[in-house]
């Protein structure tokens, strides 16, 4: 049964009124007749006969989309494209796309374009509006009364007048297309789509023009789609060949460009961001196409996100069951809602809206990845019939790229039809989540989160109020110190008393966009028993422990009547100069831009303090910088990183070394450029200098080390050590990734003739070279691993996961060894956020070392055979063998789960696998014991990781290979640990063992080693 809202409202006044009869209205024909044509208005025929031959099957096609109205004045979307919009062999680039929508404008008064920004290439995006005329024109009257109802603070919080405007006001409903580029239909479908609403006189199509403004981004990732359509041309020119997968969709990340919703670092996200919040829209929705034939993932599946109103929720509900029951009416295989998608994670290009009072929506409809019209073979749980899907896809179909258009147009017309029909309901929910939101602090709580000043995280908070500036979120400064009630971590414990100072951020939570700033600084649990078994993405992702700030969640309402002004520049909050004299001193406190300054300050004498010292009252931890020689601009630099610095009389006396510039490359493959982009997106916006390189140049070039000194091999993404070494299979045709006629958006990034080979075992060879002489190889999960398997690592190896399940969870660690650089200016510890909870062991001895190990009292005094065997005596007694004397046997040594197995002489006689003392792996960072390692998101069964090494240095010829089990540079949202990685390429001639006295030597291997303190947890 299907039944629209429309005929649901007509229905109840029916049985309120009683004069008209029910089952008239109840017809199904009616309902479809709710989508007529109007039968005055002649079509374009031609047009319409080619939509009818490049649909594959009768009801891949509804009453919606069958026909297109014919136009004198409007050129249809044939005019740019030659053909129909979803015509076979053919995407057209963006700059065509936009050629369309400005023919539109130019030709409809009822379409206005609109430059939204540029992407990282320089590229531009655009969106259009769609309305009558009428509406166009009062377009920014409109605005201003959705921008009071969006922030209900300028009037009052006041219904009566909200209500007021919002008889006078329409909504705004914003569709975005193709942010990922290898889903190629949606360009096509948005300019048919803009051309029916702005030239279809279908009474339901006059209905939506008439009520509300459509607003569309045809093109989302406008770098990427510029290339698919690339080497979509060069696939057509050389049929018989295999084409090159798309490689950097964007300038920095391929699918990832949909997880940016959260630190917002692409410019597309920005731009999205922007405009939606700039119009005051009410929905943002996202086409995608991976699921056949149309997954409407408006509703999802749980676990929903903690943090948004559970008004959204229902009107995730009430928008994706209507949308997929009206698609059901046309008759229409294969759609439906619900699915397993969770809605947890708020990084979706979509959620920009759940976390700014409006509605995410996201359609995943079924697309070829180009637009060949192919024969698909779908899988068992694609066609599965399920409570949710009665109507399932077909488990065999010959697919057009026009298909996946039909479908896209018909579920987006019938849903805006809906919205058209209930705009009212909507802008008043609109108006109740915003008010709710500014209410936060007396409704659900917190009051706000306090961000205590501190010189020492100031660095640090100032990219987190970068992140909350680009979310739109209003920050303040306090006055005066204030006290105040800082709930218990535990439930059950007493609040306690906290005094922030002056100066100290306060986030309030009385504003109109809490919501976002409360879901980024809370933190996260998911539960290990949770029904929902596949997280879609990461589980926690807490920014206060990812930026390692301290941060206070203060539910006091108090805390807002406190005297506070608007931070409207984060940078104000450091880079600040102080004293006289001529060394100028930089305190460590793992900034993330210690390393750019080196680069900046021109001509400037560094030198790093190996020891922490104190100078004019002030400490200063290892790692602190000391700069002479300082430029005449060294004020300016030091501002634009964030830094503070003093100015000391005299230097301080303390063991230093003298630190330049190191020459970085980033080694790339051709396998996969997403997850390294998140490290070259962070070494951009630090301003670093690097060359850009793939394994291919490295099997070319002997000679590594005379060009760099560090070369980072940062993560491909779940590829195989045999994979990188490999590449793609020879078996078939070269695949070009360059510049050429038919492809002139490939090669700027970077550019390969063939990109099959790998690095090879040349490649491998010469990286071995760079190593042993003295270089820095930087390497992170798959590489990481690549540099374990392929020797470069000796002593390292991954630790078994065991049953242990960690889901883009933020665990916490504890530094082993806080005088290695790479923990420079960092305390006790640091929060990482871990994909899968890769650890490492090291070992004294190459290989597998060890075997079995049956009897060990230390290992696990629980277990009653390991504590000791049966014999006389209670059991903290010894046993002793009748007829002989006792032998006392050596003292066992307790291995921690990040230690190697201590050496005897049993494994040292005559072992050539023996590590050399200086070449045994050094443990930086473990994780934190079972008990204490979860921070954010879903932990289960600990017990294999816990306390287990995740940041490992090993020693390699002169150089060092540095293994991250978590990614220290991901999604621009782990500031906390970016310091890791630019000290080791600080320090980078400072990692090797220092000189290990003998007798340190051998008491290591006779004395039981002791847990370190595990301070700060
Ligand atoms: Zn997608």
């Amino acid at each position: 049964m299907t039944l629209s809202r429309l005929t649901l409202i007509v229905v109840c006044s029916a049985i309120l009124s009683g004069t008209v009869s029910l089952s008239q209205e109840l017809k199904s024909q009616e309902l479809n007749a709710n989508f007529a044509r109007d039968p005055g208005q002649p079509i374009d025929q031609q047009y319409t006969d080619q939509i009818h031959k490049y649909t594959t099957d009768p009801s891949f096609i509804s009453p919606l989309v069958d026909y297109l109205p014919a136009s004198k004045t409007v050129p249809t979307p044939a005019k740019v494209l030659g053909d129909v919009s979803g015509a076979p062999d053919m995407l057209p680039y963006a700059e065509d796309v936009y050629k369309y929508f400005r023919l539109l404008e130019a030709s409809s008064p009822r379409v206005k374009v609109f430059s939204i920004g540029h992407s990282e290439e320089g590229r531009e995006m655009i969106a259009v509006a769609i309305a009558d005329a009428k509406l166009l024109a009062a377009a920014k009257e409109n605005d201003a009364r959705l921008a009071q109802l969006s922030d209900p603070r300028t009037i009052g919080l006041d219904d009566a007048k909200a209500r007021q405007i919002i008889d006078q006001s329409w909504p705004v409903y914003y569709i975005t297309g193709t942010i990922h580029s290898p889903e190629t239909g949606a360009p096509t479908a948005l300019m048919e789509l803009a051309y029916r609403l702005a030239v279809d006189d279908a009474p339901y199509i006059k209905y939506i023009r008439s009520h509300m403004i459509v607003l569309i981004t045809p093109v989302v990732e406008v770098d990427g789609r510029d290339r698919m359509v690339d080497i979509y041309k060069w696939h057509k020119a050389h049929p018989n060949e295999v084409w090159p997968h798309l490689l950097y969709w964007g300038h920095y990340v391929a699918h990832d460009n949909n997880r940016d919703a959260m630190a917002m670092t692409l410019d597309l996200t920005r731009n999205v961001l922007d405009t939606y919040l700039g119009w005051h829209a009410q929905v943002l929705h996202d086409l995608h196409e991976s699921v056949p034939f149309l997954y409407d993932n408006t509703v999802g599946d749980g676990p929903y996100n903690a943090w948004v109103d559970p008004m959204l929720a229902d009107e995730w509900a009430e928008l994706g069951w209507n949308n997929v029951a009206q698609m059901q009416s046309f008759g229409m295989p294969g759609v439906f809602t619900h699915g397993d998608f969770d809605t947890w994670s708020p990084g979706y290009l979509m959620f920009l809206a759940g976390m700014h009072n409006g509605i995410s929506r996201l359609y995943e409809t079924f697309g070829n990845g180009g637009a060949d019209t192919e024969k698909r073979i779908l899988r068992p749980e694609d066609y599965s019939r399920t409570w949710y899907r009665q109507n399932p896809p077909l488990p065999v179909v010959n697919w057009s790229q026009r298909d996946n258009n039909n479908y896209e147009q018909t579920a987006l017309l019938s849903t805006i039809s809906y919205f058209s029909h209930n705009t009212h309901h909507f802008l008043e929910n609109f108006y109740a989540k915003s008010k709710r939101a500014v209410e936060k602090p007396t409704l659900e709580g917190p009051a706000a989160y306090v961000i205590p000043a501190d010189p020492a995280d100031a660095n640090r908070q100032v990219e987190l109020l970068k992140v909350m500036k680009r979310q739109h979120v209003e920050v303040e400064q306090l006055s005066d110190a204030v006290t105040s009630t800082v709930p218990a971590e535990k439930r059950g414990d007493k609040p306690k008393q906290e005094t922030f100072p002056a100066g100290s951020i306060v986030v309030r939570m009385d504003q109109p966009y809490s919501r976002v700033a409360d879901a980024l600084l809370d933190r996260q649990f998911w539960a290990a028993g949770d029904p929902q078994k596949h997280p879609y993405d990461d589980t926690g992702w807490s920014f206060t422990h990812l930026f390692n700030l301290k941060v206070a969640r203060v539910v006091d309402p108090a805390i807002l009547k406190s005297k506070m002004t608007p931070l409207d520049d984060p940078a104000t909050l450091a880079g600040k100069v102080t004293g006289n004299g001529s060394v100028m001193a930089l305190a460590d406190t793992a900034q993330t831009s210690l390393l750019s300054l080196v680069y900046k300050l021109k001509g400037a004498t560094i030198q790093i303090a190996e020891k922490p010292f104190d100078a004019d009252g002030k400490h200063y931890a290892a790692g602190s910088l000391l700069i002479s020689n300082t430029p005449d601009d060294s004020a300016k630099i030091l501002h634009d990183l964030s830094l503070d610095a003093s100015r000391l009389a005299a230097a301080p006396s303390v063991p230093l070394h003298v630190v330049t510039a190191p020459r970085i490359a980033f080694m790339h493959t051709w396998l996969g450029t997403q997850t390294e982009g998140w490290w070259r997106y962070a070494f951009d916006a630090a301003g670093l200098p690097y060359d850009y390189i793939n394994t291919q140049t490295v099997a070319a070039q002997p000679d590594l080390r005379a060009k760099y000194d560090v070369i980072i091999f940062a993560p491909v993404g779940r590829a195989s050590s045999l994979e990188i070494l490999n590449g793609i299979p020879m078996w078939n045709n070269p695949m070009p990734w360059q510049k050429s006629e038919l492809t002139p958006n490939l090669g700027a990034t970077d550019s390969t003739a063939d990109i099959r080979p790998g690095l090879g075992y040349d490649g491998l060879a010469h990286l071995k070279t760079f190593v042993e002489q003295g270089g820095l190889l930087i390497t992170c999960e798959d590489t990481a691993q690549f540099a374990i398997d392929t020797g470069l690592a000796p002593g390292v190896s991954v630790a078994p996961q065991g049953d242990a399940r960690v889901v883009g969870t933020v665990l916490n660690t504890v530094f082993v060894n806080r005088d290695s650089p790479v923990a420079f200016g960092y305390g006790p510890g640091v929060p990482v956020i871990s994909a899968g909870g890769m650890a490492f062991n090291v070992s004294s001895i190459l290989g597998r070392t060890g075997g079995r190990v049956l009897m060990d009292p230390l290992t696990d005094p629980l277990d009653p055979y390991a504590k000791r065997a049966t014999g006389r005596g209670s059991v903290d007694d010894s046993d002793e063998p009748q007829g002989r004397k006792i032998t006392e046997a050596e003292p066992l040594v307790k291995q921690q789960p990040w230690e190697p197995r201590p050496l005897d002489e049993e494994l040292t006689r005559n072992n050539p696998l023996v590590i050399p003392e200086q070449s045994r792996p050094d443990v930086i960072l473990r994780f934190s014991d079972g008990k204490n390692l979860l921070l954010d998101g879903l932990l289960d069964k600990a017990g294999s990781i816990a306390e287990h090494a995740v940041v490992v240095d090993a020693h390699l010829g002169q150089g060092n290979v540095l293994l991250f089990g978590n990614n220290p540079v991901y999604r621009g949202e782990t500031i906390g640990t970016y310091a890791l990685v630019f000290n080791a390429i600080l320090n980078y001639q400072h990692l090797a063992h220092e000189s290990v006295p003998s007798e340190k030597t051998s008491a290591s291997q006779t004395q039981p080693q002791t847990t370190e303190p595990e301070a700060g947890r």
